[in-house]
């Protein structure tokens, strides 16, 4: 029975990808009543969703993830496809290797770490990370969840280390933005910020430049750290300067090396 079950199945799936009836789709609207059930706002521009499921979706046993923001917006995070800079991820011109900030990093601190990052710093990314971040938007961690993670598991690192965030700011906005954009990975919180007061302290140029460091490593560590690959995370690429920082620290621990990663440059 049950074969005959499946064979049956497999027919009308097989019928279903190969004919227009696959295409088929059921739209909820308003009119029918099941609105109330349904109902969705994207969640960066306020207009109505449209709640679609598609026969083949059935057929496929796909679980479709309820969406959080309308197509239009979705399409305005612009993916860095490439050229970009070798070390930031900064889009370039086809001729050119890295750019003029790495450029200039290079010649004055030598080794740069390499950073992948997944979409352009434009305004829907700022929209998105504002909300994000600073009006309780936690449950929009899941738009790019997926996909930084995937990025992070490819690069096979032995240890994926978030960039923290004060203890403050995690008191105020009750989370890690970066830790929560990958709470599906296992993160090694090695790295903590250095009270900002102790950071302002300004004596000597040599005094200023080793308080400028904002980041400490957690007792206790250097053996997990030693001779390990690290992948570091942050959210957002701005000047590279608090990832430097990070790969500092890391490396002074005994790291074997860092590369970076953050879900917009
Ligand atoms: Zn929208
Ligand atoms: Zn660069």
């Amino acid at each position: 029975m049950l074969a005959v079950m499946c064979i049956i199945l497999a027919v009308v799936r097989g019928l279903l990808q190969v004919s227009e009836v696959g295409r088929f789709y059921l739209s909820v609207r308003k009119s029918n009543g099941l609105i109330d059930m349904v109902k969705q706002n994207c969640e960066l521009c306020a207009s109505e969703l449209i709640w679609d499921w598609q026969l083949l979706d059935f057929f496929n046993f796909k679980v479709r993830l309820r969406e959080l923001i309308c197509s239009t917006c979705r399409m305005a995070f612009e993916k860095l496809t490439g050229p970009f800079c070798q070390y930031c991820s900064r889009a370039i011109m086809a001729d050119e290797v890295i750019c003029f900030d790495c450029f200039t990093w290079q010649k004055q601190i030598g080794g740069l770490f390499k950073n992948q990052a997944l979409y352009t710093y434009n305004s829907m990314m700022r929209n998105f990370l504002a909300l994000y971040k600073f009006r309780s938007g936690y449950h929009l961690r899941a738009l790019f969840k997926q996909e930084l993670e995937e990025t992070i598991i490819r690069l096979q690192t032995d240890l994926i280390v978030p960039i923290p965030i004060s203890s403050q700011t995690k008191r105020e906005r009750g989370f890690n933005q970066v830790t929560a954009l990958i709470d599906g990975l296992e993160v090694s919180e090695l790295l903590r910020c250095k009270p900002a007061k102790e950071r302002q302290v300004q004596k000597s140029r040599t005094e200023r430049l080793k308080s400028s460091q904002p980041f400490f490593i957690v007792k206790d560590v250097k053996k997990t750290v030693s001779d390990k690959t690290i992948c570091l995370v942050d959210d957002v690429y701005t000047t590279g300067t608090t990832l430097r920082h990070a790969a500092g620290v890391l490396m002074a621990a005994g790291a074997k090396s860092v590369c970076t990663v953050t879900l917009a440059r």
